[in-house]
């Protein structure tokens, strides 16, 4: 069996691909679409979201319902739960030499820790655990698309994506579009400061996989896929 070659962003065998943009950018079609395409090439790929762990889901449901966290206890638990699905889902594949594609990483906190106030510094100490990955695709689209793109498929906006519990309005569009410019503008100060790979995702869905097709595949040159694995080539 021939090893595979560590990545150079954080040491481990596998690749660590990720998704990050506002709610309505198509980041979940593109990253499904990238990983169907390369487990058609043969490579092995594991496929992460963010979502509550078993572990924290209840205590940030009734937290919410109760409107008791504030923007530290809020943001501590998702680091908790960040932490969770990091160490069970995130580090065993890339250390098995997976191509790991996460829909959102911790940038997702960044942002939205930051956009309710807490100190940025802060919040990048917490989740200095979570290792650089080899790219981050950022989804850059105008705020008014992803409500369109909403609206379109009829998707409810939550309270908490409309930021509604920080009192910017009391008409829920008003605060939706307040509150993902904040997230917006904090996306775009990373985007400089961690190097992301910036997509236009104002496009057709087509286009735009075939833009990430070409940004994947110079990372996975010499990277083995599960036949070459199989047979020892
Ligand atoms: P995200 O993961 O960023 O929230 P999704 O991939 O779930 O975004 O897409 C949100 C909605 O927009 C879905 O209904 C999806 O079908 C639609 N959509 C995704 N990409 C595009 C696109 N490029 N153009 C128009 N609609 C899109």
């Amino acid at each position: 069996m021939i090893p595979e070659p560590p990545s150079p962003a954080h040491g481990y065998p596998g690749r660590l691909l990720v998704f990050e943009g506002l709610d309505g950018s198509g980041k979940s079609t593109q990253a499904r679409l990238l990983g169907k395409w390369l487990q058609s090439r043969d490579y092995r790929v594991f496929f992460t979201e963010w979502n509550s762990s078993d572990l924290t889901s209840e205590v940030i449901r009734r937290g919410k319902k109760k409107g008791l966290l504030t923007p530290t206890t809020f943001s501590l638990l998702h680091a908790t739960d960040f932490a969770d699905r990091f160490e069970r889902h995130i580090l065993p594949p890339l250390r098995a030499g997976y191509v790991v594609i996460c829909d959102r990483y911790a940038y997702t906190a960044f942002v939205r820790d930051a956009a309710r106030g807490c100190d940025p510094k802060w919040v990048r100490n917490i989740y200095s655990f979570a290792p650089k990955p080899d790219r981050v695709f950022y989804f850059q689209v105008p705020v008014q698309v992803t409500l369109e793109r909403k609206l379109a498929s009829r998707l409810k906006i939550s309270y908490y994506e409309a930021g509604m519990d920080l009192g910017l309005s009391d008409d829920v569009v008003e605060s939706y579009q307040k509150f993902q410019g904040r997230l917006r503008k904090q996306y775009d100060l990373l985007a400089g400061v961690d190097g992301f790979t910036i997509i236009d995702a104002n496009r057709q869905i087509e286009p735009v996989q075939n833009q990430i097709r070409r940004e994947v595949r110079p990372l996975l040159e010499r990277f083995p896929t599960a036949e070459s694995l199989t047979h020892g080539e």
